[in-house]
């Protein structure tokens, strides 16, 4: 299987790299501290899916929260990327969910465990159309979700730990960052747990673009 091609963007899908506890009020809520460096996870490719697409709750959790966010795909390689230039190696924006089956998360925490298992399963990633770069202002994006068009999560991104600049710079002094990319930039606060038959949105309004997928066994 070769990688999808990314929505409104002419590249395939490369690594995902996922931040956790980026909202303060979501770290408290989760009972964590702020964190002092990025927290950084992975999502296989294979966890991609797009807007129109049902997700199956695992056999394995009987707990799948989703987590509304903003998405960064990248449009050029790079490596020890200073924050003042990261913004020249964003391609497009978008949002997507990261699903979550908080059950097996917690019990790996608790374990000092990874948490690819709880983060990675198929569909766990779906992803909205990107919308070009064009220099739009990455401090005043506004990410929300819904559920069954309920808002339950609605925030700034000028509210993030670690702006988005920031997490560029952070991540290719790590990995060599590569076109196609996606960053998911982690949730606000309002997390919660997902149900068969309901339908899952996840928005940047001011900037048009969404993904809604719908939940089944
Ligand atoms: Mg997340």
């Amino acid at each position: 299987m070769t990688n999808p091609i990314l929505p409104g963007l002419d590249i395939q899908a490369g690594t995902i790299f996922c931040i956790g506890r980026n909202y303060a009020k979501h770290a408290a809520e989760m009972g964590a501290n702020i964190p002092k460096k990025p927290v950084v996870f992975l999502k296989p490719v294979s966890a991609i899916c797009f807007d129109g697409d049902s997700v199956h709750l695992p056999t394995q959790s009987s707990e799948v929260h989703y987590e509304g966010e903003i998405v960064i795909a990248i449009g050029k390689s790079g490596k020890n990327i200073p924050e003042s230039e990261a913004s020249s190696y964003i391609s497009g924006i978008g949002c997507g969910i990261d699903l979550t089956a908080r059950d097996l998360q917690k019990e790996a925490k608790q374990n000092g465990l990874p948490w690819s298992v709880a983060k990675g399963f198929d569909r766990f990633a779906p992803i909205s159309s990107f919308i070009p770069f064009r220099n739009q202002s990455l401090g005043e994006l506004e990410i929300r979700l819904s559920v069954n068009s309920e808002i339950r999560q609605q925030e700034i991104s000028s509210t993030m730990i670690f702006s988005i600049p920031s997490l560029i710079s952070y991540l290719s002094s790590i990995f060599t960052i590569n076109p196609g990319d996606l960053i998911f930039t982690g949730t606000p606060n309002g997390v919660g747990a997902i149900h068969a038959g309901d339908t899952i949105t996840s928005e940047i309004p001011d900037l048009g673009c969404s993904v809604t997928v719908s939940i089944t066994r």
